[in-house]
């Protein structure tokens, strides 16, 4: 059986490794970048009745999604907890990267902000934070560094700090301000600490001030969901599924064609396309489709329909084409919240549709013993 995947967010990502876990061939096609690296790349948790899974079925997703991350060198941590986002507020995830501040329980805090490079926190953050914990952080803003200047942005910030220079700065300011801050506090740094040395930067820094340090998110673009993005899209190449660029036009009689006039056989299609970026749609459940964000009517799904920027396909298709993701009908993260959940629920949803579990063992080439589960 092969399969073709369409997008390249969270959602195709997952669905994709999901299906190589499996021993399924599967190719990748997307016409641009997904939207994870609008994300500081915390999972949001959710309501998990929002879809019918049970709790068991939602514990082994989560793991599921762990363990997968883990064999990409994303370390992270099971929730229940609480973590800060890119907006400012405390927000529910069930999993995070080790990288960033999350906690059950939050408690007193040490901030640190660095002085040109914009960032959402100051009010926001911090009475979120005191709401939450009954405590004011202890908040400080570092100078600018030597070289600064204003084209510097969050990636080229990560590039100085990956660096051996970059690295002596911040210690050596962090190291100043450490006997001023109650022993025990955790220590919170912009997410811009590397974008390839994070996990063992801030294990170094933690060793010096003898104090937990992790990152909190900033606005988008951001760091934390660009390195999983890349991560992920090095593990699937490296497991051999090809990732194409391309903007898909139709799926017809079980071929799924490209507007440059590329096109190849499938016999199952997930349509992982999406909302924030890359002209997504939403289907709702009495089958009118419309713009994800603007809400305006593209049309109604027929047999033969085909709407501007996404695609159409034919009758034959049924059956053979499920959609998963920010596109799953009736669902809209911006209203209903719960990304992270939804897109692991409606994955795993849209995968049974076309007749695969991913709830059982890998057939082949699995890195999971699913004992346990
Ligand atoms: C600012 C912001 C921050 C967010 N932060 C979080 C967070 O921290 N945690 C969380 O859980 N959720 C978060 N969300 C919600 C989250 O963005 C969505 O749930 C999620 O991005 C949807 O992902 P997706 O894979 O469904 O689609 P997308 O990421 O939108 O991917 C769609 C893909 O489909 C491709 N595509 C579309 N049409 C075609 C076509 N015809 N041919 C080929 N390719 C096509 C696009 O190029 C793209 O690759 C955030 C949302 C926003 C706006």
């Amino acid at each position: 059986m092969s399969w073709t995947v369409i997008g390249r967010g969270p959602a195709g990502l997952l669905a994709a490794s999901l299906l190589n876990m499996h021993g399924e061939e599967c190719r990748l096609v997307a016409a641009h970048e997904g939207t994870m690296a609008l994300w500081s790349g915390v999972m949001d948790r959710g309501d998990p009745e929002l879809l019918p899974l049970n709790a068991e079925e939602w514990q082994t997703l989560w793991t599921l999604l762990s363990r997968l991350w883990g064999s990409m060198g994303i370390e992270t941590r099971l929730g229940p907890a609480l973590t800060l986002s890119c907006t400012g507020s405390l927000k529910a995830t069930f999993l995070c990267p080790t990288w960033q501040y999350c906690t059950p329980d939050p408690g007193p805090l040490w901030i640190v902000a660095f002085e040109g490079l914009p960032d959402s926190l100051q009010d926001i953050h911090l009475s979120a934070i005191e709401a939450a914990t009954g405590h004011s952080p202890f908040w400080q803003r570092l100078p600018r560094p030597p070289g600064w200047d204003d084209s510097w942005t969050a990636v080229r910030w990560a590039s100085f700090i990956d660096q051996t220079e970059g690295k002596f700065w911040l210690k050596t300011l962090l190291q100043d301000l450490n006997p001023r801050v109650p022993a025990g506090w955790p220590l919170l740094l912009p997410q811009v600490i590397g974008r390839i040395r994070t996990g063992e930067i801030l294990r170094e820094i933690g060793r010096d001030l003898r104090r937990p340090v992790f990152e909190y998110p900033l606005v988008m673009p951001s760091l934390g969901g660009m390195r999983i993005r890349d991560l992920w899209q090095a593990w699937l190449r490296n497991r051999g599924v090809p990732l194409i660029s391309g903007s898909v036009t139709e799926y017809l009689k079980h071929r799924i064609h490209l507007d440059d006039g590329r096109s190849w056989g499938a016999d199952h299609v997930l349509m992982a396309t999406g909302g924030i970026l890359g002209g997504g749609i939403k289907v709702l459940p009495n089958g009118v489709v419309e713009e994800a964000i603007t809400h305006r009517a593209l049309g109604q799904i027929t047999a033969e329909t085909g709407w501007g920027p996404v695609f159409r396909w034919g009758s034959e298709a049924n059956g053979s084409l499920s959609a998963c993701g920010r596109q799953r009908s009736g669902w809209d993260p911006d209203r209903d919240r719960n990304g992270g959940a939804m897109i692991l629920a409606t994955v795993y949803q849209a995968l049974r549709e076309q007749g695969l579990n991913i709830l059982t063992v890998p057939r082949k080439g699995g890195l999971m013993s699913h004992a346990g589960f």
